[in-house]
């Protein structure tokens, strides 16, 4: 049981102005694994002062500077991989072994590569009679979510970091443990106080409270399209930056030369990582009416090789949802595609006889699925296949596009030509070819209602930089 009591603002752990605390659910075992401060209006108020004061004097700071202050935080977050991985793995429930290969040492990783990436940034350039100066924006507010929790900060931190910002903290009250591991390292190798301030609690009071605060330039949020659309109200009166990065329902199409045991078999692993919750989940599989049969066949053979249990475990692949109300909503989903008449291939609504505790869903695979049905246009946000026919390549083109979302997608096909041309007409920040490899130095982000703004790598960097034009 982790217990934190305080927050960190100025560089210092404060008591919180409220005795209220949250409680963190382990979603395996059912029972409390760590509390955090429920932070209120007047904590965001010493935060957002806190950041104000500290930004003269960081954002004044060599590039050089700064870019050591990241490579330290990256050599510790890499130090402590194993322990935070089990810290994130027992506030989500991912296994153990997938949290500390993505949970925590992919965060380490990125934090690493924008040290790199200020290294060799050009932060000024000539055009003409002007000098352009990239500067730093300002005071940052980031508002984040469970799922993949410490990648989603540091995508946010260690390019504001970089780029001489300084910033407030509100992680999601399902997964914070992680994120007060990294104000112990913050706190450890000595950045100056304010730079970095972390306020735990409610989305509605804290994470509003630093949307409409004045003193705060911008605003980079992860999460539900539902809160983006609110955070972008909020953020509009007093006219911050503001970076969304939002929910997706993303396709993968299937063209009829792909591959289709090496992609089936894919679709399937990728939706059953972290139990489906990944905003970037490939959640509808667009394969050719004819062949609809031949992937059902082997999306069903490949859910039922897939290890579902005790994330503490090292050989299991997916362990339960985040809490009870994310495996309601996903189960209230499940219930909804049958009514509308999707057929449902494997796994289902009810509670799976083994394991005995837990929040789980069994993987599940719905055919038969048109575009039209709530489970192919709503986000599941769980380990939900909807397996969708098409006519042809034009078909499947526009049915992937046919969504509010624009996240991400994936071609498959024997030609790396062909894929690429129907890649070039998706309407999504990320595709990949035949599987291609996530890159933390490709800008990330979405199209549509997925959100704006992009995160990792230069891109990623850009976003926390204003831009000065200098005529001589
Ligand atoms: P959520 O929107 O409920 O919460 C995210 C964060 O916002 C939390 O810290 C929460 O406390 C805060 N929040 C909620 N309402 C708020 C409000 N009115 N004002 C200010 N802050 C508020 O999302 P979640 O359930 O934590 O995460 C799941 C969602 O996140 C999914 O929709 C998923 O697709 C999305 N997501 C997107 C990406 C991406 O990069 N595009 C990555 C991960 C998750």
């Amino acid at each position: 049981m982790k217990v934190y009591n305080q927050l960190f603002i100025n560089g210092r752990w404060t008591s919180a102005s409220s005795p209220k605390m949250i409680e963190v659910i382990n979603p395996f075992t059912e029972t409390p694994c760590g509390r955090v401060p429920s932070g209120t209006i007047d904590d965001v108020e010493k935060a957002v002062q806190a950041a104000r004061n500290a930004f003269d004097g960081w954002s004044a700071k060599a590039p050089a500077e700064r870019v050591a202050a990241v490579a330290m935080i990256a050599a510790k977050l890499q130090e402590r991989k194993a322990q935070i991985g089990q810290t994130i793995s027992s506030e989500l429930g991912m296994p153990i072994s997938w949290a500390v290969a993505i949970q925590s040492s992919l965060p380490a990783n990125v934090m690493d590569s924008y040290a790199q990436l200020a290294r060799d940034f050009q932060w000024e350039e000539k055009v003409g009679n002007s000098l352009i100066v990239k500067e730093p924006a300002g005071v940052c507010a980031f508002i984040t979510p469970w799922n993949y929790p410490l990648h989603q900060i540091i995508g946010k931190v260690a390019p504001a970091l970089a780029a001489g910002c300084t910033m407030v903290l509100k992680p999601s009250s399902e997964a914070p443990l992680n994120a007060f591991a990294l104000a112990e390292i913050i706190a450890e190798i000595g950045l100056p106080p304010g730079v970095f301030n972390l306020v735990t609690g409610a989305g509605g009071l804290v994470g509003e409270a630093l949307c409409r605060h004045p003193q705060v330039d911008l605003i980079s949020f992860t999460g539900s399209t539902r809160a983006g659309r609110r955070i972008g109200e909020l953020a509009a009166q007093t006219v911050k930056r503001v970076t969304l990065e939002l929910g997706g329902k993303s396709a993968s199409i299937l063209l009829d030369d792909a591959d289709f045991k090496k992609a089936v078999s894919n679709a399937v692993k990728q939706i059953c990582l972290n139990s489906g919750q990944t905003c970037s989940a490939l959640t509808r599989l667009l394969v050719p009416r004819a062949r609809q049969d031949e992937a059902v066949a082997i999306a069903r053979k490949a859910a039922a090789e897939i290890a579902v249990g005790d994330p503490s475990d090292p050989a299991t692949y997916m362990g339960p949802l985040v809490s009870a109300r994310q495996r309601d909503i996903v189960r209230d989903y499940i219930r909804k595609g049958i009514a509308e008449g999707a057929t449902l291939m494997c796994g289902g609504a009810e509670t799976p006889a083994q394991p005995k505790q837990g929040y789980f869903v069994a993987p599940t695979i719905f055919a038969d699925v048109t575009n039209e049905m709530t489970i192919a246009r709503e986000e599941i946000f769980g380990p939900v296949l909807c397996i969708i026919p098409y006519e042809d390549e034009a078909d499947a083109i526009r049915i992937a596009n046919d969504s509010i979302y624009g996240l991400s997608g994936a071609v498959w096909s024997a030609s790396e030509q062909r894929a690429l041309r129907v890649a070039r007409r998706l309407r999504t920040g990320q595709v990949a070819v035949n599987g291609g490899k996530y890159n933390l130095l490709a800008p990330f982000g979405g199209y549509k209602q997925s959100g704006h703004g992009r995160e990792l790598g230069k891109e990623g960097l850009e976003e926390f930089l204003e831009i000065k034009a200098i005529q001589l």
